[in-house]
C-alpha cells in the first residue's frame, strides 16, 4: 500500500517531502502518487490477462481531469453515475466506447448525452428505465447498448451505508424478474442486448460475497441463453475493498481474480470489472495542518484545518484513516482526537490517536485517494482543498484551491 517510506524525518510521498508540498500548495491538500495510481491500474489489469477483460474505472471515487486522463492512458474505460461525470471522462481524453453508465435515476438529458456520445452500454437498474431508453434511442433513431444491473441478494458485510447486493437495496433489478425483463429488453426495438451487470457493494475485505454474486450472475446467463437470449460481456461491478490501516488486510486482487477466472473458464462473455477505491484510495493522502491543541479534562483535541467537508468518510461511515505526522517530535505521545473546524460534532478525522504534537505540525491522513474529495463539499462556507499530483520528483497542480468569492458567485440577493 505504500509508496511512502519515512525519509529524513519527513513523509515523502514519490521523491518529494510532504512538508514542502504542503509549503507550496498550502493546506489542507490532496495529494497523489502517479506511481501509485498507475502500480494499481497495472496490477488489475495483470490479473486478468488470460480473458478478454476491460477495467471501467468508477469515476465517483476520484473524478479529477488528471486522474482520468491517467487511467484513460493506461487504457482504462469508466463506470459513470451522471452526465456530468461523462463530461468528465470525455474532457480527460477518455473514450466514449469505453464507458458504462450506472445509477438508478439516469434522466432524459443523460441518457441523450450518453447515446449521442456513443458509450459501451447502459447498466439498466429498473423496468421503467428500459421503457425510457428505448423511447429516446427510437427518437434519436439509435440503437442503445443495454445490460440489466440484478440485484444477486448476497451480504456485502460492509458498511451498510455502500452495501448494494441486498434486496432490499434501491440497486438493480430483483433476481427473479430479471428473465422476464430480458425478454422484455427484446421486444424493445431501439435496444441491443450487450450484457449483465451486479455491483454487491464497496470495500469488501473479503471475496466470498463476490464469488457468491457471480456464481448467481453465471446461473443468470446460463438461463437466459435457454431462453435465446445471448449475451456478450458480464460486468461484476466493483467494491474490491483496500487495507484502510496499517494492520488491516485485503483480498489480494490475484486471489480475486483467480477465482472469477475459473468460474469463467470456458466461457466466451467478456468481463468488465468497476473499480474505484482499489485503484484510487491508497494512491491518495490528505495533507493538513494542526491549527490548535485543546487539552480538555477528559480528551484531547487536535483541531486541524482539513475537515469532514474535506473528507467525510470519517462522519458518515465512522471509517478509519491512518493519520501520521509528516515530522518527527522529540516529545511523548499523547492521545489525540483529530478533528476539523466545522461545527458539527461529527467532525472528526480520527479519535483517540496516539501522537506527538505541536501546534503548526503536518499531518498526512492516509489512503485518501478515494471518496475523498469527491466526496467534498462548501459546508461552513470553506474553499475545496487544492489538488496536487506527484510524479517522482515533479509536482504538479492538478485542481486549485477554491477563492472564496467563487462559492458564492452565482448567487443573488433579492431586489429592493
Ligand atoms: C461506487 C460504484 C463502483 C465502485 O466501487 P468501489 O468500491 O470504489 O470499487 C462501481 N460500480 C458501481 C455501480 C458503483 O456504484
Amino acid at each position: 500500500m505504500s509508496p511512502s517510506p519515512f525519509a529524513a524525518s519527513s513523509f515523502m510521498i514519490e521523491g518529494i517531502s510532504a512538508l514542502e508540498i504542503a509549503q507550496l500548495y498550502g493546506t489542507p491538500c490532496y495529494v497523489y502518487s502517479r506511481a501509485a495510481l498507475t502500480q494499481s491500474y497495472q496490477k488489475f489489469a495483470a490479473a486478468f490477462t488470460t480473458h478478454p477483460a476491460l477495467i471501467c474505472f468508477a469515476v465517483k471515487s476520484n473524478p479529477n481531469l488528471a486522474v482520468l486522463n491517467l487511467f484513460a492512458r493506461l487504457g482504462s474505460g469508466f463506470d459513470i453515475v451522471s452526465g456530468g461525470e461523462l463530461s468528465r471522462v470525455l474532457a480527460a481524453g477518455g473514450s466514449a466506447q469505453k464507458v458504462v453508465f450506472s445509477g438508478v435515476g439516469k434522466s432524459r438529458a443523460e441518457i441523450t448525452q450518453a447515446l449521442l456520445a456513443g458509450i459501451l452500454c447502459f447498466n439498466v437498474e429498473s423496468a421503467a428505465e428500459l421503457d425510457r431508453i428505448n423511447e429516446i434511442a427510437g427518437k434519436l433513431q439509435m440503437r442503445a447498448p443495454v445490460s440489466l444491473r440484478v440485484n444477486p441478494d448476497v451480504d456485502a458485510k460492509t458498511h451498510p451505508y455502500i452495501a448494494t447486493g441486498l434486496k432490499e437495496s434501491k440497486f438493480g433489478v430483483a433476481f427473479n424478474e430479471a428473465i422476464a425483463l430480458y425478454q422484455r429488453a427484446k421486444t424493445l426495438k431501439n435496444l441491443t442486448i450487450k450484457g449483465i451487470d451486479c455491483h454487491i457493494g464497496s470495500q469488501l475485505t473479503d471475496i466470498a460475497p463476490f464469488l457468491a454474486a457471480t456464481d448467481r450472475v453465471l446461473a443468470l446467463v446460463d438461463a437466459l441463453r435457454e431462453h435465446g437470449i445471448e449475451l456478450s460481456h458480464i460486468d461484476l461491478g466493483g467494491g474490491l475493498g483496500i487495507p484502510y490501516e496499517t494492520h488491516e488486510s485485503a483480498p489480494p486482487i490475484e486471489k480475486y481474480a483467480s477465482a472469477i477466472l475459473e468460474k469463467m473458464s470456458g466461457r466466451k462473455e467478456s468481463l468488465i470489472f468497476e473499480p474505484g477505491r482499489y485503484l484510487t484510495g491508497n494512491a491518495g493522502f490528505l495533507l493538513t495542518q494542526v491549527e490548535y491543541l485543546k487539552e480538555g479534562q477528559d480528551r484531547h483535541f487536535a483541531i486541524v484545518n482539513a475537515a469532514m467537508n474535506d473528507l467525510m468518510r470519517p462522519a458518515l461511515y465512522s471509517a478509519w484513516h491512518d493519520i501520521i505526522p509528516a515530522q518527527t517530535r522529540d516529545q511523548p505521545e499523547k492521545i489525540w482526537d483529530i478533528v476539523g473546524p466545522v461545527c458539527e460534532s461529527g467532525d472528526f478525522l480520527g479519535r483517540s490517536r496516539s501522537l506527538a504534537l505541536m501546534e503548526g505540525d503536518l499531518l498526512v491522513i492516509r489512503s485518501a485517494g478515494a471518496y475523498g474529495m469527491s466526496m467534498s463539499s462548501n459546508y461552513n462556507t470553506r474553499p475545496r482543498a487544492a489538488e496536487v499530483m506527484i510524479d517522482g520528483k515533479n509536482h504538479h497542480l492538478i485542481r486549485e484551491r477554491e477563492k472564496i468569492n467563487d462559492l458564492f458567485s452565482g448567487e443573488f440577493c433579492l431586489p429592493l
